[in-house]
C-alpha cells in the first residue's frame, strides 16, 4: 500500500553543474521524482538564515511523495541522491550541498539505528515546520499528537518562564 513520506530538502552551498542552492533544491526534487518517488505535494523554496557561524544562506524546502517503499529503503534512496549531488559525509553542522530528511510517513514511527521517524528536530525547527505547514498543516504528529500547525504555533509563541521575579 502507498503511504505518504515527507522529506525536507536544504541546501547551503553552490553545486558546480547545479548552480546555487535553490537551483540544487529544484535539481533535487526533479532526482527524487526521477527516482521513481511520486511528488505530490511541494512547498515554496525558502531562503533561511544559517544555523551556524561564517556559512551561507541555507534554500529549505519540503516535500510530499507517494511510494510502495518502507522508510528505510526511502532514507537509502535518498543518501544516493545526496552522494550523487557530491554530498560527503563529515561534519554534522556543515556547509552541505544537499540535505535530505526523512521527516514523517503519516503515523509510521521508526525508531532503528540509523533512522528516526519523525526526525527528532523537527518540533524544534521552523525551516522544516514552515514548509510542512504550507503543503500539509493537518498532518499530526504520530508521538506528539498535535498536527503540523499547532507544532509550528508552539515553536513560535514567545517562551514563558516558570521562574519568579
Ligand atoms: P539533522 O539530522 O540534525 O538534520 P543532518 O541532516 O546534517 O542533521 P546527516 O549527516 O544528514 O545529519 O545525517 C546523520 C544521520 O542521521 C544519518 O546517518 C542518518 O542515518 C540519520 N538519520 C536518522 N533519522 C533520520 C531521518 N529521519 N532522516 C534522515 N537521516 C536520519
Ligand atoms: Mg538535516
Ligand atoms: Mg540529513
Amino acid at each position: 500500500m502507498s503511504a505518504t513520506i515527507h522529506i525536507a530538502l536544504g541546501s547551503n552551498r553552490v553545486h558546480s553543474r547545479h548552480g546555487a542552492p535553490s537551483a540544487v533544491i529544484r535539481a533535487a526534487i526533479a532526482a527524487i521524482a526521477d527516482a521513481g518517488l511520486l511528488v505530490v505535494a511541494q512547498s515554496a523554496i525558502r531562503a533561511t538564515p544559517p544555523l551556524g557561524p561564517r556559512q551561507r544562506r541555507f534554500a529549505n524546502a519540503v516535500i510530499a511523495v507517494t511510494t510502495d517503499l518502507r522508510p528505510q529503503a526511502v532514507l537509502a534512496l535518498l543518501q544516493g541522491i545526496e552522494a550523487a549531488f557530491g554530498r560527503r559525509r563529515g561534519r554534522r553542522w556543515g556547509p552541505r550541498v544537499l540535505d535530505l530528511d526523512l521527516i514523517a510517513a503519516g503515523a509510521t514511527v521508526v525508531r532503528a539505528r540509523g533512522l528516526t521517524v519523525p526526525h527528532v528536530e523537527l518540533a524544534h525547527r521552523d525551516f522544516v515546520l514552515a514548509p510542512l505547514v504550507e503543503i500539509d498543516g493537518g498532518w499530526r504528529h504520530p508521538l506528539l499528537h498535535l498536527t503540523a500547525r499547532q507544532l509550528r504555533a508552539r515553536l513560535l509563541q514567545p517562551k514563558c518562564t516558570t521562574e519568579g521575579p
